[in-house]
């Protein structure tokens, strides 16, 4: 059983996750991959801000810190709105992240968030992060009170179950390509 601190605590990007498969586990992130990230996801970040500011809003703050989590970018519109923005270096926009960008931002007092990528900002509306908060709930509440039931509780999701590591998961990608017959048989 994962322990209490451990469940209360878990980081937007794992919660994320766990709302779409509760029997998700992280897959390891090697070093090189994480600085690849590293670097897409900084230029991301700069083509966000350089649209924003045509679009006539002011850079607020920069990765500001939260409670255990990290808001990549908050402005201020010309209106006096406050908007944040959850940065992806991603090119397509996954239901993941939606979920993500909505958990990062429930803490703050935001006018409007935004999931952004290199190409575009999409508008998450209010309803959708009243749900994501929902669920955010029920899932912890599954990890902390069943988390036997949780950890069969398989739900297959193409943006999960390609970073995964539940080795015991008949849905894990490498067994079922083991699974699989060879071409042509
Ligand atoms: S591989 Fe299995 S445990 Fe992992 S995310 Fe997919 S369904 Fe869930």
């Amino acid at each position: 059983m994962a322990p209490l601190t451990a469940i209360t605590t878990l980081s937007p990007s794992r919660l994320a996750r766990l709302i779409l498969c509760p029997a998700y586990i992280a897959a390891p992130f090697d070093e090189e991959n994480r600085l690849k990230f590293q670097g897409l996801h900084a230029i991301a970040v700069l083509r966000v801000i350089a649209r924003h500011i045509r679009q006539g809003f002011r850079l607020q703050s920069l990765e500001k810190r939260g409670n255990g989590f990290r808001v990549d970018l908050e402005f201020l519109g010309a209106d006096g709105r406050l908007r944040v923005s959850e940065v992806k270096s991603a090119r397509e926009l996954s239901e993941v992240h939606r979920i993500q960008a909505a958990l990062y931002c429930q803490d703050g007092n935001y006018d409007e968030v935004v999931l952004s990528n290199r190409a575009m900002d999409v508008l998450l509306p209010r309803e959708y992060i009243e749900e994501v908060r929902r669920q955010a709930e029920a899932t912890k509440q599954l990890l902390k009170n069943n988390p036997e039931q949780a950890a069969i509780s398989f739900r297959p999701n193409a943006c999960v179950c390609r970073i995964c590591a539940n080795y015991s998961c008949p849905f894990l990608p490498e067994k079922m390509d083991q699974g699989r017959s060879p071409p042509g048989k």
